[in-house]
């Protein structure tokens, strides 16, 4: 490809990418999987590594995604709320691990966490006392939506043996079974239904009413220390404290070898069912927080953590039944009837199969 063609390819991948950017976080409305999305900025990526020229601070390669809207107030993170690499294979893991080798010395320990779909943000307590809590916004600057977050049960509105001030880095998440007893409700009630639990979620946190919150039910779970009046060493150890103080803390799994994490990766991504929210991959992070430090991070995503991406839940079914539906226009679309079964976080009955590619 030649600089041109290459220019162009950027610019034109760069002008999807934001439009479904928009879609997702201005307009909880996606049309595209994350998956395909994750691909999307994946594609910009390597052309971008190719052709440097063209990769400028406003690339969404460079940024983290995501708006902060008029209706609340901003609060500004005095540490940024980052977003994460994503790697697609092993082999990237491990080529993870040797940047991680080459750039600082010493063991090295590794943890594997679920990756949870919800929305991030960050609560902080003054005084062992939930004070605060806002989206993630831009990254610098997020929402206040404290109001919404107190109607969430499982955010501690007191902490046991907290340090002075503490900010910790969360999901904010509808659980599965919360998402199908909710649109069983509106099923029967006439209300429309949600498309999936992170739409419920990210769609109920961010309005004005905290009656909404509060009706969907949203729990939280944590998986950070953003800043804290007391020293830690590892991030474990941080995992370990958030517990005792009382909040729901994301399961996790130790290594000394980057290599060994793939045997977690392969659980988490085999026992997905298992879990009550929906996750989409599994996060790697270096355990020891001085290493961290000297890792650092781009403008966009820490250094010392990947975020394995699963690829999208694939399973088998029967088709019990092909119907053909005739359109106002005349048009014949032949449908699937399966034996109903649960997939990514919803129950499916039937599938179209008016295009090749969907009927492989
Ligand atoms: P990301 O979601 O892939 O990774 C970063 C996020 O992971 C963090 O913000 C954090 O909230 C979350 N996370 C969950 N569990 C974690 C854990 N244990 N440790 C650390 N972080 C954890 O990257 P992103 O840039 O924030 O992208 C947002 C997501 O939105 C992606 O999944 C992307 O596919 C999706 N998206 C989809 C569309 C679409 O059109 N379908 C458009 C935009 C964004």
């Amino acid at each position: 490809m030649d600089r041109n063609e290459a220019k162009e390819k950027i610019l034109a991948l760069r002008a999807e990418v934001e439009e479904h950017s928009r879609r997702y976080y201005d307009k909880d409305a996606p049309t595209i999987s994350d998956f395909e999305y994750d691909k999307l900025i994946h594609t910009l990526m390597a052309l971008e590594d190719e052709f440097p020229e063209f990769r400028t601070p406003d690339s969404p390669t460079q940024k983290v995604g995501g708006h902060v809207g008029s209706k609340f107030s901003p609060v500004r993170h005095e540490v940024p709320l980052e977003s994460l690499m994503d790697v697609f294979s092993y082999e990237e893991l491990f080529a993870f691990g040797e940047r991680v080798d080459g750039a600082v010395g010493g063991a090295k320990t590794f943890d594997v966490e679920p990756k949870i779909d919800g929305l991030s943000i960050a609560v902080e307590y003054r005084d062992g006392k939930f004070y605060r809590g806002a989206t993630r916004g831009d990254g610098q600057t997020g929402e206040d939506v404290t109001e919404n977050l107190r109607t969430i049960r499982s955010l501690p509105k007191e902490l046991k043996n907290a340090p002075e001030r503490i900010i910790v880095r969360g999901e904010v998440y509808m659980a599965k079974e919360t998402f199908q007893e909710l649109n069983a409700r509106f099923e029967v009630e006439g209300k429309p239904l949600l498309a999936n639990p992170r739409n419920g979620a990210a769609g109920s946190l961010r309005q004005k009413d905290p009656k909404i919150a509060a009706e969907r039910k949203l729990d939280l779970i944590v998986y950070n220390i953003q800043l804290a009046t007391r020293e830690y060493k590892t991030h474990t150890e941080t995992l370990d404290a958030l517990a005792e103080m009382g909040f729901d803390v994301v399961p996790y799994k130790l290594y000394d070898n980057i290599r060994d994490c793939v045997e977690q990766i392969r659980w988490i991504g085999e026992n997905r069912d298992q879990f009550k929210y929906e996750m989409d991959g599994a996060v790697i992070k270096v355990n020891d927080l001085a290493q961290r430090t000297l890792l650092g991070s781009t403008t966009k995503v820490p250094r010392w953590a990947v975020a394995y991406k699963y690829p999208p839940e694939e399973k088998q079914s029967r088709v019990t039944d092909i119907v053909v539906q005739v359109g106002r226009t005349g048009v014949l679309t032949p449908k699937a009837i399966v034996e109903p079964i649960r997939l990514a976080g919803t129950t499916v009955s039937n599938a179209t199969l008016h295009n090749q590619d969907f009927i492989d």
